[in-house]
């Protein structure tokens, strides 16, 4: 489909194989190049079903936009189309349509040259050609999942996004995966239906040639089954309550003499910021996991901001020691893990706490307030590079970001995002970041 015309040569090229050269006249379009495309493009449907009404590619794939460019929407076969399995399930949550391959085998290729991995192939000769996995090793590669993007047609879909929403209706924001400290530049696709909440329905990779090229791994794809589900709200004591009762509860407990405020490591360079201002005890708790790390994008350290934490000057605490003279301990967007080592660490030393996090945790804190998952507030991060990278947050529900509960605990003047960079956050940030 890519075929030009080369001014001086007989035959149309095709342009990504052929080279370049001084005073070259190429024409992608014309008379004779539309009759060869369309001829290319009759031989590439023969077979395929052609069938974008229940394909959850339409929209966003090229062979159903060459089609809708050429035309060919009548077809002169008169013998029925060969026939291919709809739905093989290949693993690592992708699914196979076998009838809309067009066998470009970018699927393999990727996992062959880029994973060095070469857990897919061709099978069969001539038209029974089809692709799949070899016999008893399913698809398990960990970026296995970048094959959804790579695959031009709707042969390769997800197995958590297929059927879910239909391209067309989603929106985009730019934003970076939390899922460790590589901080991998992605989009997030979302949408708001009538009478329904504002629901982000899939993250894909965005390209950026520093930090994570074209993929991302599939760990971070699936963060985006945490975050749609939380139905939290705030509580007191264990019973539920206001935002503005727990706000006020807050702000008592604030009062507190020798309270501990712990803010997590994956929050962003604003949202540190403006906690450290809240108390004179305020540390971060960090996890310190390992075994994530791999040769290609994940790294061990599953904090999405420790270099931002560290960047604005602030202490970490690391065990029972640090917060043992406390009256009152704030936890404030600690990671799941870590919320219940510091709840287990208060309940021994008898010291009440408050949480703050995007699960509905109490198990016997003061008070509970709900904050938004990481893809629905703005911010800044620091990758484990010292790239500074900002990800936006777009969704219109109205639930207060974590910045306006934070400026409203603190009964100060909201800032947006950008000013509280700018005017506090970047003059503290060391000079070679990135
Ligand atoms: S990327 Fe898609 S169209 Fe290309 S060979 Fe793989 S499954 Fe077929
Ligand atoms: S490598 Fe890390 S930052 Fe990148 S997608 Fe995976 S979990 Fe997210």
């Amino acid at each position: 489909m890519c075929m030009v015309e080369v001014e001086g040569k007989k035959r149309p090229q095709i342009a990504c194989d052929t080279p370049v050269s001084d005073g070259m006249v190429v024409r992608t379009t014309g008379e004779s190049i539309d009759a060869t495309k369309r001829a290319i493009l009759e031989l590439e449907l023969i077979n395929h079903p052609i069938d974008c009404p229940i394909c959850d590619q339409a929209g966003e794939c090229k062979l159903q936009d060459f089609y809708m460019d050429v035309g060919c929407y009548e077809s002169r076969l008169r013998t029925s189309k060969v026939h291919g399995k709809k739905h093989v399930d290949l693993g690592a949550n992708v699914i196979l349509d076998q009838e809309r391959c067009v066998l470009c085998t970018r699927c393999v290729r990727f996992l062959d040259k880029i994973r060095n991995n070469p857990q897919l192939g061709v099978f069969g000769r001539g038209d029974s050609s089809v692709i799949d996995c070899y016999p008893g090793a399913p698809l398990d590669d960990p970026y296995a999942m970048n094959v959804i993007e790579l695959c031009p047609v709707g042969a390769l879909t997800s197995k958590i996004f297929r059927f879910k929403k239909r391209v067309w209706f989603l929106k985009s924001y730019e934003g970076i995966c939390p899922g460790c400290s590589k901080g991998c530049n992605i989009y997030i696709d979302h949408h708001k239906a009538k009478y329904e909440k504002d629901k982000i329905y899939r993250v894909r990779p965005r390209f950026n040639q520093n930090v994570n090229g074209y993929f991302m791994c599939d760990a971070g794809r699936m963060l985006i089954e945490k975050i749609n589900e939380f139905g939290t709200y705030p509580m007191i004591n264990d019973k539920k309550s206001t935002y503005a009762q727990t706000v006020a509860a807050i702000q008592e407990s604030l009062k507190i003499d020798n309270s501990t405020i712990l803010l997590g490591a994956s929050l962003s360079l604003e949202e540190m910021w403006l906690g450290k201002t809240l108390g004179s005890n305020v540390k971060v708790a960090a996890s310190n996991e390992s075994g994530f790390k791999d040769d290609y994008l994940k790294e061990d350290d599953r904090e999405s901001n420790r270099a931002g934490a560290k960047a604005l000057g602030l202490e970490f605490a690391n065990n029972i020691e640090d917060i043992s003279t406390s009256n009152f301990v704030l936890m404030i967007g600690l990671s799941k893990e870590l919320v219940l080592y510091w709840i287990d660490k208060c309940k021994k030393a008898h010291i009440p706490f408050g949480i703050i996090h995007q699960e509905q945790i109490s198990a016997g804190a003061n008070w509970f307030l709900p904050m938004p998952y990481h893809w629905q507030r703005a911010g800044h991060y620091i990758n484990c590079q010292g790239y500074v990278q900002f990800s936006d947050a777009r969704l219109e529900n109205e639930e207060p970001s974590l910045l306006e509960i934070l400026f409203k605990i603190k009964n100060s003047t909201q800032m947006d995002v950008q000013t509280i960079f700018d005017k506090f956050v970047a003059p503290l940030l060391p000079k070679d970041s990135a």
